[in-house]
Parts: C-alpha cells; sequence; structure tokens
C-alpha cells in the first residue's frame, strides 16, 4: 500500500526587542546566567507584568508579512504547567484570541509553486533555560538560568498540508527568509532564536482521516528536520504494515544516531489548562495602527525574486537563492550597481561564494568577502589579467582574508600572460622540442594540438592565456 506522510510545523521565533516582553529586563544572547533577571521575570510573587509595545508592533509586522488576518482584539492567557525552567509555574501566551490568525507561505518545490496554510501566530514569553551537567539523563543537578525567561516569542502554527521531509524544509527556509526580510528576528537557530517542532503522522492515499501524529522536538537545523521527519515516517510505515499499534508521542531527534527517540507518551503529556491572565488587558489595536505597519513592510522575498527576474532577467532558481537571505540580497544588489552582467555576478554567488559560506559553516556577514571586491576581481578577468580558473584561486583568497584582488594577484603572481610576443615564443620552443608531435599534427591528428597547448600552459605555469595561445598557436601550425 501507498502512504502519504502528513506534516504540520510549530515554530518559536524570538521577536528582536531589546527588552522582554513584560519586563524591562535585557534579551542580549549569550550574557552570563542570570545577570539578566528580575523579580518579574523570574516569576517572583505579586509583580504586575507590562506589556512591551515593540514586541506587539513586531508580532503585526511578522503577521503581514506571513499574509495572516491581524486581530483588532486579542487577549493574553496562562498556560498552567510545572517545569524547573517555569518558575510562576504557568506561561503566559495567547489561547483562544492569537494576535495573527490565518495566513500563508508560498514554496516552490521543483519549480512548481505549492501554498502552505499558517494557521495562527500568537505571542507568548520565554521559558528559562536548564543547564544540566552532562546529560539529562545521567546528570547529578541542573541549573536553572533565567536569562530566556519571558523573551517575547511568536510561535507560527502551520496547516498540516505539508507532505515530504523537503516540503517541510523548504517552508521553513521560506518562513525564515520572509522573517529575516521583515527584520522581526534575526532567526539564530544555533542560538534557538529559531526552535521547530514537527508533527507527523501517515495514512494510507485517499484516506481523509489522520494517522497517530508524533510530535518531534528540538529540531535544531533544517537538515535534522528533513531527515527527522524522513526517519518518522518510515518508522509509521513499518509500524502499521507489521500490525504495530502506534502511540501518540513526544519524541525527541538525535543527529548523531540520525533516529528519533521517545520522550514522553499521551499518558503523561500535559493536559494544558489555560486561565485569561487578570494582569494583562486585551489588546485592541485600531486599523491605523495595523495599517502604518502594513505600509511601512519592506521588501519581502517573493517581491524581491520577482524584481531579479524582471529586472535583470535571471532565472526564478537564481533569484530564489539570492533572495534566502537580507545579506545575499544586498550583495547582489550592490554588485549591480557597478556590473552589468548580472548572470555572472549570480553564477558567482551561487557557486564559489555558496560553496565557501557552507565549507566553511558560516553566514555570508561572518565572510571578508565584500560586493566591491567581487565586481573589480570580474573586471580582472575581463581586461584579461587573470583567467577564470585563477579567479577562483582569488575569490578564496577574498572569502577568507578581504583583500583585494590586485593585492592576491601580486602576492601570488597569479598575472595571466596574454603578450603575444611571449606567447609565441613559449609556442615556438614547445614545437621545436616535439618534431614528433608537429608530424602527427600534420598528419591530421586533432590530440595533437591539445598536446601544444597542454605544454604551453604548462611552460608557463597556467599563466598563458588559453585563448590567445589557441589563437597564436593555430597560426604558427598552419602558417608553417
Ligand atoms: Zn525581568
Amino acid at each position: 500500500m501507498a502512504y502519504e506522510t502528513v506534516i504540520g510545523l510549530e515554530v518559536h521565533v524570538e521577536l528582536k526587542t531589546k527588552t522582554k516582553i513584560f519586563c524591562g529586563c535585557s534579551t542580549d544572547f549569550g550574557a552570563e546566567p542570570n545577570t539578566q533577571v528580575c523579580p518579574s521575570c523570574a516569576g517572583f510573587p505579586g509583580t504586575v507584568p507590562v506589556l512591551n509595545k515593540k514586541a506587539v508592533e513586531l508580532a503585526v509586522k511578522a503577521g503581514l508579512s506571513l499574509n495572516c488576518e491581524i486581530a483588532n482584539y486579542s487577549k493574553f492567557d496562562r498556560k498552567n504547567y510545572f517545569y524547573p525552567d517555569l518558575p510562576k509555574a504557568y506561561q503566559i501566551s495567547q489561547y483562544d484570541y492569537p494576535i495573527c490568525g490565518k495566513g500563508y507561505i508560498d514554496i516552490d518545490i521543483s519549480g512548481e509553486s505549492k501554498r502552505i496554510g499558517i494557521t495562527r501566530a500568537h505571542l507568548e514569553e520565554d521559558a528559562g533555560k536548564l543547564v544540566h551537567q552532562g546529560s539529562i539523563t545521567t546528570t547529578t543537578s541542573s541549573l536553572v538560568d533565567l536569562n530566556r525567561s519571558s523573551v517575547p516569542l511568536l510561535e507560527i502554527v502551520s496547516e498540516p498540508e505539508m507532505r515530504s521531509g523537503i516540503e517541510a524544509r523548504l517552508y521553513l527556509e521560506k518562513l525564515r527568509s520572509i522573517l529575516l526580510f521583515a527584520g522581526v528576528s534575526d532567526c539564530k537557530m544555533q542560538e534557538g532564536s529559531l526552535r521547530c517542532d514537527a508533527n507527523v503522522s501517515v495514512r494510507p492515499y485517499g484516506q481523509a482521516e489522520f494517522g497517530t501524529r508524533v510530535e518531534i522536538k528540538n529540531l535544531n537545523s533544517f537538515k535534522a528536520l528533513e531527515k527527522a521527519i524522513e526517519f518518522e515516517a518510515k518508522r509509521h510505515v513499518d509500524a502499521i504494515e507489521d500490525g504495530e499499534e502506534l502511540i501518540q508521542e513526544t519524541r525527541t531527534w538525535d543527529d548523531e544516531k540520525q533516529v528519533t527517540k521517545s520522550m514522553r507518551t499521551k499518558e503523561d503529556a500535559e493536559d494544558y489548562r489555560y486561565f485569561p491572565d487578570p494582569d494583562l488587558p486585551p489588546i485592541k489595536l485600531n486599523e491605523a495602527f495595523i495599517n502604518d505597519i502594513k505600509e511601512n513592510l519592506p521588501e519581502l522575498p517573493d517581491e524581491a525574486q520577482k524584481r531579479l527576474v524582471e529586472k535583470y532577467n535571471l532565472p526564478n532558481y537564481d533569484a530564489s537563492l539570492l533572495t534566502m537571505t537580507p545579506d545575499v540580497l544586498t550583495f547582489f544588489d550592490e554588485c549591480m550597481k557597478e556590473y552589468e552582467d548580472a548572470k555572472v555576478v549570480s553564477n558567482w554567488m551561487m557557486g564559489e561564494l555558496t560553496r565557501l559560506l557552507n565549507q566553511n559553516n558560516i553566514e555570508l556577514s561572518e565572510s571578508k568577502i565584500n560586493p566591491e571586491h567581487l565586481i573589480n576581481m570580474l573586471q580582472l578577468i575581463n581586461k584579461g589579467t587573470i583567467s577564470g580558473k585563477m579567479a577562483k584561486t582569488v575569490f578564496e583568497e577574498m572569502f577568507n582574508s578581504g583583500k583585494d584582488p590586485e593585492a592576491i594577484i601580486k602576492e601570488k603572481g597569479l598575472v595571466q600572460i596574454s603578450d603575444e610576443e611571449t606567447l609565441l615564443a613559449t609556442i615556438e620552443e614547445v614545437i621545436n622540442n616535439n618534431p614528433k608531435v608537429l608530424e602527427d599534427y600534420k598528419a591530421g591528428k586533432e590530440k595533437a594540438f591539445g598536446f601544444f597547448v597542454g605544454q604551453v600552459m604548462k611552460a608557463t605555469k597556467g599563466q598563458a592565456n588559453p585563448a590567445i595561445v589557441n589563437k597564436l598557436l593555430k597560426e604558427k601550425l598552419n602558417g608553417e
């Protein structure tokens, strides 16, 4: 029997505010534990939360960027549960009246556009963090860091409309791009400012009801998300085919072993109780506030992609990669101020630049290369100063050291030899040293020509301009 995987994602993003959602503590990442805490976010009784207006603005901005309906009325609730990283034993969240309602994201899947619905996006506060000595199962003691407690989060819940690990990854990548362009979050998965849980089930094709659903937590990379879903879908199908009963549970992804593991089953899953928060008045937004944010939205990935296709005649594929992050797009746009061939710039960015970023596992902003250096390098190729092959060496050095291309060329002695007199001397020498090959060439052996080119390149340590070598060699051989 053929099965279909059904996936919905719950994504938490930390909103880019300077202070926490209900108090004035700093939200900076990486500070010493418990240095950004006050009685309010530490959950002391008697403290009163005060809503951060900036968090509301950013939530609305995110919602509008995700094509959501923005609620004129929303309110905060207390989600009651007990866990050591949550001293007051409830999390302030939104339950029946979220700030953002239905929306959607379009993803590109092998050239076709697919729309994934967003159910809702609501505001909530983050919890603190437990630091275990060793692993969670073997630790003898755990420490609590409340710096993260009450950092503003937007929880974005998708419809269960994704059908494979790849679709889920594309959705998350697109979601991240949109949030980055909108400027609402820095979306750093490694720092936890973008976190993703996946709900996965399988069902026979054509069946309307969903199968037993499993939630996978702690997916901290795009790759982990894709792999965990694929693993889980296969586990479900195997279980069904073997006649085993699947249980609704929460699982975690073990990146080292590339498997999911059970965390807790339905029996002990929390049955949250929600109560309206009596300390926080409802959020009432007027149209003017929402419209003002709407009118000031920056260019978003879909618009930017369209612009690149229309203005520069780039393929959709190029445009989608160049609009993955605002940094990448800015780099491209900067290049286009000084250079007219968009496809050449795109090729270098999608090829060498992406390769080096992946190899070093860094973001563009962390590399030392800048648009001006890339353009200088391309102009040096056009002038014939360096070959395309040499340029790859220059590019890598620009990426690593941030030096300008001229300095690198000088240091590494990379200048291309285009001077005809110099090249002709080498060509004559190569021909004279290989009389046998010359005979072969005259007897019509095509390979002999390639041999001569190779020898000239070797004699010049790869610095000869191949186009000029070809031209001169042809003239020389055919003239004799
Ligand atoms: Zn605080």
